[in-house]
């Protein structure tokens, strides 16, 4: 019997979240050997129940955090 590690490849621009086609951050896997993947803010949003389900949860959400700030910072 042969253990498989999960892969945990990066999530791309190309990974879009199932519930509004942002760019995904949260890659979800069922217990079912089904894939989920969401946004941020679905991610956030669905973690809870998501918990019950998910035999692994890779949370890129950080990602977000080193996204450059586009707002003028002079703002009056
Ligand atoms: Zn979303």
């Amino acid at each position: 019997m042969t253990t498989t590690a999960l892969a945990h490849d990066p999530m791309t621009a190309a990974d879009r979240c199932d519930r509004c086609g942002a760019q995904a951050y949260v890659r979800v896997l069922l217990s079912s050997g089904g894939e989920l993947l969401f946004c941020g803010h679905h991610g956030r949003e669905h973690r809870d129940a998501l918990q019950g389900v998910a035999r692994d949860i890779q949370d890129e959400t950080r990602k977000l955090a080193t996204t450059p700030a586009t707002a003028p910072a002079d703002e009056r």
